[in-house]
């Protein structure tokens, strides 16, 4: 035993998938829908007599995190009852999986994975009034839920785990993933203890919406178990939720309250050999580059920043198009892109509320053009920046034509800004005294002054050159 406490943490992440219909029947997936109640059946609302079909794409999803995953696909799954009573489970029982998941062992961020297995979303109620309404839009939606072992240690290892688990559905198309629309929900269950060798009290912390509310309900948890402890009390194992605006946990169950699920293999449901369903091994062939990869890519080939590697990863579709822009090219070029990317495209969308994906960028052809303009020096940063707000309004602009008519291109020709050196210089007497005389800072007053001079079209780094050179220094 040691003073110090070894806090342990377990995730359970339930994650929406991306399929066109529902778990068992032909309704629409559509995670979207405002009028409740649009998109149900009677095998969605549970009526007498129906019969569920499975979804294959909804299994080969999951199979496909599997995958991505490095875990084991199942030879052998089945769906189980849950069961339990409440309004949003019109069946009376929730479809799971139990004994036999799809996926179990691999990792994430070298995060143990316990198991990944298949189920239905239940349908949503909204308590109001003393009232309570019921829209079955979401009830048999397909839901992965993914387990940890209970091997993370801090608020900050699970938000990352959270994180990277969230990028790898959306590189792979498993689920939209946004933890404000439900479509991720994460769950963290936590314990502190001084013996290494003996896991303290775990509580269980549900509704984290947000990374921030995972690494904030940990941190307090672990804080108040502490406490606990140190006052001579002890920790009870319960079921709590997280106030988002007090940002403390609260009671909502306690373990002697748990349910009993008599779980049992659902009767109406084929049992599904995987390997013979699916070809495991072309999955494995067709998955993307994932997060992992494009990480070390976009830091060893490109060399760019880990801040700025973090954010061009952080949505498949805006690394497909930085790579789209930045392949074959060196690192100066891709610095470049990315910092236009990330700083002023990004900006540029922002400001004017657009949502920054990639579908709104400019064209990545427009946008390989303006590097290769700036790149041979023949648009000044302020060009481009100029030019931007004009690619991301039409996708077909003709960067080059453009630049040519709006006098953008900027004059590399070393005896035209020579003779405008020429007249600055003898247009400001004093000014060429005093830096004369040592006051280094008129420097680039001259340089502002050939820069108004070309009306902004001079190279600045030539003007500076040849000013060096007529001025003597
Ligand atoms: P339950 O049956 O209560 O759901 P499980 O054994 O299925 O518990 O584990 C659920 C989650 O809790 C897993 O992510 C697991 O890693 C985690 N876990 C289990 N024991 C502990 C513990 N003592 N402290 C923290 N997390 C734990
Ligand atoms: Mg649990
Ligand atoms: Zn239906």
């Amino acid at each position: 035993m040691s003073n110090e406490y070894i806090t342990t943490i377990g995730l359970e992440i339930h994650a929406e998938l991306h399929t066109n219909s529902k778990m068992w029947c032909g309704c629409k997936n559509d995670p979207y829908e405002k009028k409740p109640n649009q998109n149900i059946c009677e095998v969605c609302m549970a009526h007498p007599g129906t019969l569920p079909v499975p979804n294959k794409e909804a299994i080969r999803k999951v199979i496909t995190v599997g995958c991505a995953t490095g875990s084991r696909i199942a030879d052998f799954t089945e769906f189980d009852r849950k069961n339990y009573f409440y309004p949003d489970i019109p069946k009376g029982y929730q479809l799971s999986q139990y004994l036999l998941p799809i996926v179990s062992g691999g990792s994430v961020n070298g995060i143990e994975l316990t198991r990944i297995h298949l189920e239905e979303d239940t349908a949503k109620s909204s308590h109001d009034n003393g009232m309570t309404l019921v829209d079955y839009n979401r009830a048999g939606v397909p839901l992965m839920e993914l387990v940890t072992e209970p091997v993370i240690h801090t608020a900050k290892e699970a938000g990352a785990f959270a994180r990277e688990l969230q990028r790898i559905l959306r590189y792979v198309g498993a689920s939209e993933a946004n933890l404000d629309l439900g479509q991720m929900r994460v769950e963290a269950n936590i314990s502190v203890s001084k013996d290494p060798k003996k896991f303290g009290t775990k509580v269980e912390v549900k509704n984290l919406n947000s990374f921030a509310a995972v690494e904030g309900a940990i941190d307090y948890e672990v804080a108040r178990h502490i406490a606990l402890i140190e006052e001579g009390g002890a920790v009870v194992q319960e079921t709590r939720g997280w106030d988002e605006n007090k940002l403390e946990t609260f009671s909502q169950r306690k373990k002697e309250n748990a349910h009993d699920y008599r779980y049992f293999p659902d009767p109406d449901l084929p049992k599904l050999y995987l390997h013979r369903l699916f070809d495991i091994e072309s999955i494995k062939k067709s998955l993307p580059m994932l997060p992992e990869a494009r990480r070390t890519q976009l830091t060893n080939d490109y060399g760019l920043k880990s801040d700025v590697v973090e954010i061009i990863i952080s949505d498949p579709l805006v690394v497909i198009y930085f790579d789209t822009v930045v392949n074959g090219k060196d690192t100066k070029y891709a610095t470049l892109a990315a910092n236009y990317l990330v700083a002023d495209i990004f900006g540029l969308l922002k400001k004017e509320n657009i949502e920054v994906i990639a579908v709104n960028f400019p064209s990545t052809s427009s946008f390989s053009t303006l590097i290769d303009m700036i790149i041979a020096n023949e648009l000044s940063s302020r060009g481009a920046k100029d030019l931007l707000p004009l690619m991301i309004a039409d996708k077909n602009l003709d960067v080059k034509k453009t630049a040519e008519e709006k006098g953008m291109i900027q004059k590399n020709d070393t005896e035209l800004l020579k003779k405008i050196v020429e007249e600055v210089i003898a247009e400001n007497p004093v000014q060429v005294t005093d830096y004369k005389s040592g006051k280094e800072s008129m420097f680039m007053f001259f340089v502002g002054q050939c820069m108004k001079k070309s009306k902004g079209s001079g190279n600045p780094g030539l003007f500076q050159e040849i000013l060096k050179g007529e001025l003597g220094s």
